[in-house]
């Protein structure tokens, strides 16, 4: 991390010091390569980093052979060739329209060399008549002459070996050319150390994989097309070091943080009955299973660190409180942490009720308070005279204090990074920690995020909620669909009626969405409101009432009502152009009905013609309702890497490992990182001094860090 930043950041000389010397070649700057200066660094640094490492993680993507070297009388249009041949004339244009000719012979015939755009002086260096040049690039014929346009190599003989191989192509951003890029990169394989094995001898022998220099300089040099796919031995191989040492870091520190001596927190069940009996319904079994899951977590003398997964509506929060109120049995306080206002808000109502029902004292501690309210909140929560408080990131500043926090629930919805969860940990002494989450996290994703980490989840709806019926129409039948709309708010239905933002223009954008207004307006006078992120929070909220309330049926907007918006007796979803969302995207939009004990239905209208990826996302939608299914088919259907913004999710950022190729290393990562924690914590055997180094060599410095100190 703290490499990223050059040498001005003040850390970086400390993590140097730890890290082993072995490694250092490899975390210079990428300047310190040849043919890389100060410019080419610039764009390098922009496209993989600003160091060699980071360079030599960025995998050839393709390969041109250039290993067909015939005679010209033998080069095929259409095929790379590379010729070796004597330069005879150049052919200067007098317009500078004309391409740029320069003639090249051998034995057997005469090649046309043509640049458009050429320049005199450079083509006159580059190709000296009467001079012997290899060329290379693609053949193809001119008024029955065999020509290169613009070759991709021109170099004397004594360099033909460097372009008679296979070319390895790396991805590239503007400015920057493939040649200095695989030279610096094959100059960084030849520096790359032998490192020590950091992995399980059987494991690597049963893989047949070869040792990392070796699979690092294979995997720069792939000789065929099957050579660039995930799973050849070189690239697999790399990828499972990033991924190992990734579920070795989560795993160290996990396991540093539980050693350090947790608390057990244990309830009476006295509140939990109170609030039971307070509500209107039962809980459903996976509620009673997560809070007897995260009962027990609590009762240990080691610190709790549970996600509780399941999607908007599965009752997450009150399992929440129910947690919270464990806390409170114990003498202790607990908090929940919203990523946004109005979500806190939501938190509140649900529970202070319940909160009422049990004799909890609540608070609410948000941005928008008014100071006085603040400090009062803050005093309660200091002495104690406060039990449970929800907030958002408000509750992590530096003046708030608890008298004795034991449980933080972080409400994440993919928005807090891993450090606002720490910080509100460190509220208390060894609090144990509880993330909800809304969005269906795969398995594989949740492994390489979380690590080994426990979960419950909410699997079932609330009793009594019905199935919603999803359809697929074409755009072109729209019409009827505006006709079923107005028979169904003729009966008092509620309807939201969702455009998509393509995100080029957002005037355009909300041109779409004003225009579907206006049209919708003129059929239903004074029944249809207006909501996207551009309007001011009073209005939204006036026009999100009046929904609620049912005085306007129809609720125009774009996606901004994915998040946040509950009005349980809205009962239709109409998704124009649904095939421009994700498949998470229309999964949570369509949560925002079936809330109530109404049938609902969604509309999901599609332009043709349908590509095929959104064909199967539309069918899945059709399919199944169930989160978690819908989730996996996401990561299918789009790779890891889109699935979950990487910043936000805490997803580590993979540089050789692709979770959609790369499953089952991840699981077998993930196993070998407990069997190392079970056996060696301390990584002082042999090859928990490799694996040391392994952590370092992907700037895990972090849990080295609490080997030194644990
Ligand atoms: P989530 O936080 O998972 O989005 P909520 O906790 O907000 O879900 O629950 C959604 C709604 O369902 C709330 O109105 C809540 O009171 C209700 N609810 C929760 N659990 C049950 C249950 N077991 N039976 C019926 N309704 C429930
Ligand atoms: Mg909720």
């Amino acid at each position: 991390m703290a490499e990223s930043r050059g040498p001005k950041t003040c850390l970086a000389p400390h993590f140097s010091r730890m890290r082993p010397q072995s490694l250092t070649p490899l975390f210079a700057q990428v300047t310190s390569l040849p043919g890389i200066g100060p410019r080419l660094g610039k764009l390098v640094e922009k496209l993989v980093g600003p160091l060699v490492v980071d360079l030599l993680w960025h995998l050839p993507f393709a390969l041109i052979d250039r290993r067909n070297a015939p005679e010209i009388e033998g080069a095929h249009a259409g095929d790379v060739a590379t010729l070796t041949v004597t330069v005879d004339e150049h052919l200067v244009p007098h317009n500078p329209r004309q391409p740029y000719r320069v003639w090249c012979s051998d034995e057997t015939g005469r090649l046309c060399l043509t640049y458009f755009n050429g320049r005199e002086d450079y083509l006159k260096k580059l190709l000296p008549v009467g001079e012997i040049r290899v060329i290379s690039g693609k053949i193809d014929l001119y008024q029955g002459e065999v020509q290169i346009t613009h070759p991709d190599h021109v170099v004397p003989l004594d360099q033909r070996e460097s372009i008679l191989r296979v070319e390895p192509l790396y991805g590239l951003t503007a400015g920057l050319t493939q040649r200095p890029i695989q030279k610096a990169i094959s100059a960084g394989v030849e520096r790359a150390p032998a490192l020590p094995e950091w992995q399980d001898a059987a494991y690597l022998a049963r893989n047949g994989w070869a040792d990392w220099k070796s699979s690092l300089a294979s995997a720069h040099t792939p000789a065929e097309t099957s050579d660039l796919a995930p799973l050849h031995p070189a690239r697999a191989r790399l990828a499972f070091d990033e991924l190992l040492a990734s579920q070795l870091a989560i795993a160290l520190v996990r396991h540093h943080n539980r050693t350090i001596s947790g608390r057990a927190t244990k309830g009476d069940l006295r509140l939990h009955k109170a609030a039971l009996g307070a509500l209107p319904f039962e809980l459903t079994a996976s509620q009673k299973g997560a809070v007897d899951e995260i009962a027990t977590d609590m009762a240990k003398p080691e610190r709790m660190i549970r996600l509780l997964q399941g999607d908007v509506g599965s009752g997450k929060t009150l399992v929440a409180f129910l947690a919270m109120l464990i806390a409170v049995e114990a003498g202790a306080q607990a908090a929940l942490m919203a990523p946004t206002e109005l979500l806190a808000r939501q938190h509140y109502a649900t529970i202070a009720p319940l909160a009422e029902a049990t004799g909890v004292r609540l608070a609410l501690l948000t941005g928008r308070d008014g100071q006085k309210q603040k400090k009062e909140t803050m005093r309660g929560l200091a002495d104690g005279s406060i039990d449970l408080v929800i907030g958002t990131h408000a509750l992590v500043q530096e003046e708030v204090e608890f008298a004795d926090l034991a449980l933080a629930v972080v409400d994440e919805q993919h928005r807090f990074g891993v450090h606002q969860r720490m910080a509100l940990s460190s509220k208390g002494q060894a609090v144990d920690l509880l993330v909800m989450t809304a969005t269906p996290i795969p398995r594989t994703l949740m492994l390489a995020a979380y690590g080994d980490l426990d979960v419950s989840k909410l699997t079932e709806k609330p009793a009594g909620r019905l199935p919603i019926d999803t359809r697929t129409l074409p755009l072109e039948r729209i019409g009827e669909v505006v006709q079923g709309v107005g028979r169904m708010i003729a009966t008092g239905a509620r309807v939201y009626w969702v455009c998509p933002l393509i995100e080029e223009s957002e005037e355009v954008d909300l041109a779409n969405v004003e225009e579907r207004f206006q049209l919708l307006s003129a059929r239903f006078p004074g029944k249809v409101g207006l909501l996207h992120g551009r309007l001011k929070g009073a209005e939204r909220e006036a026009t999100m009432a009046a929904f609620s309330d049912g005085r306007l049926s129809i609720l125009v907007a774009t996606t901004v009502i994915e998040v946040g918006v509950d009005v349980p007796a809205a009962t239709v979803m109409v998704i124009e152009h649904a095939e421009r969302f994700g498949l998470a995207q229309l999964h949570q939009l369509r949560g925002r009905v079936g809330r109530g004990v109404a049938k609902s239905s969604c509309l999901l209208l599609y332009a043709q013609p349908l590509g095929e990826t959104a064909k199967a996302r539309l069918a899945i939608m059709r399919e199944t309702e169930d989160g978690f299914r819908i989730a996996e088919e996401d990561l299918r259907l789009r790779g890891a890497g889109e699935l979950l913004g990487t910043r936000q999710s805490g997803l580590p950022d993979m540089r050789l490992a692709d979770l959609a190729a790369h499953g089952e290393l991840l699981q077998a990562a993930r196993d070998d990182a407990r069997l190392v924690i079970d056996r060696d914590p301390d990584l002082k055997s042999e090859r928990g001094a490799a694996l040391r180094t392994l952590l370092y060599l992907f700037r895990r410095d972090d849990a080295v860090r609490t080997l030194r100190a644990g």
